[in-house]
């Protein structure tokens, strides 16, 4: 099996938020897609391991928030970089409450949806929640972002130093899982060891390094 002949599925890129009690969480997501039209449900596939996927299974319900392809890297940053343990995400964000309590984001958004969780199955390292789709809203008229535009995305935010070190040899750090790109400020080495893929969750160590 050539594995790579997978990269060539697309895929959106979402923020899967929810509040349960006195918690409320978001992450970015690139795995929700409607499954049926009458009725109108989606599925939704979350890190076991992630803050924001413990709170929908205690909540059983959900928003899907759409990236809009001109939605900035630091709101993606901000929701796929840091844990929701440490950080309540939404208290410097601007966000909306739909009717089952739970956040969303409008703000560079193209639409939303809320969703309740019917079935959740068990997937090893993730949970599928199989959801009905109870109340969506276009916010934006502008396109929606797709994975592969993220990925262009972070490509042409690292160019404008390309010029001046034009005879440097440019390092990247780069997910061989989903091909995330790390571009913060701080040097890759010098992240903590639990730093994890903001998109797809994986550990630091398994990070590549290329140069250019
Ligand atoms: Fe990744």
């Amino acid at each position: 099996m050539d594995a790579t002949a997978l990269f060539k599925l697309t895929y959106g890129l979402f923020i899967a938020s929810t509040q349960w009690e006195d918690n409320r969480c978001g992450c970015v997501i690139n795995t929700a897609a409607q499954v049926t039209d009458t009725p109108c449900r989606m599925s939704v596939t979350m890190q076991k391991r992630n803050f924001t996927t413990e709170l929908v299974l205690k909540k059983k319900s959900l928003t899907i928030s759409v990236l809009s392809l001109s939605c900035p890297l630091d709101v993606i940053t901000h929701f796929g970089y840091q844990s929701g343990r440490d950080t309540d995400k939404f208290a410097s964000v601007p966000f909306q409450t739909d009717s089952l309590g739970n956040p969303y984001l409008k703000d560079h958004m193209v639409a939303y949806m809320s969703l309740k969780v019917t079935d959740v199955i068990d997937l090893d390292t993730h949970y599928l929640f199989l959801c009905d789709v109870v109340e969506a809203e276009n916010l934006d008229s502008g396109k929606p972002m797709t994975y592969g535009d993220y990925r262009a995305l972070k490509s042409g935010a690292a160019a404008p130093a390309a010029p001046a070190q034009a005879h440097q040899p440019v390092v990247k750090w780069v997910c061989p899982v989903c091909h995330y790109v790390y571009d913060g400020e701080v040097p890759f080495e010098e992240l903590p060891d639990d730093y994890v893929c903001p998109i797809c969750k994986k550990p630091k160590s398994i990070f590549q390094k290329i140069t250019e």
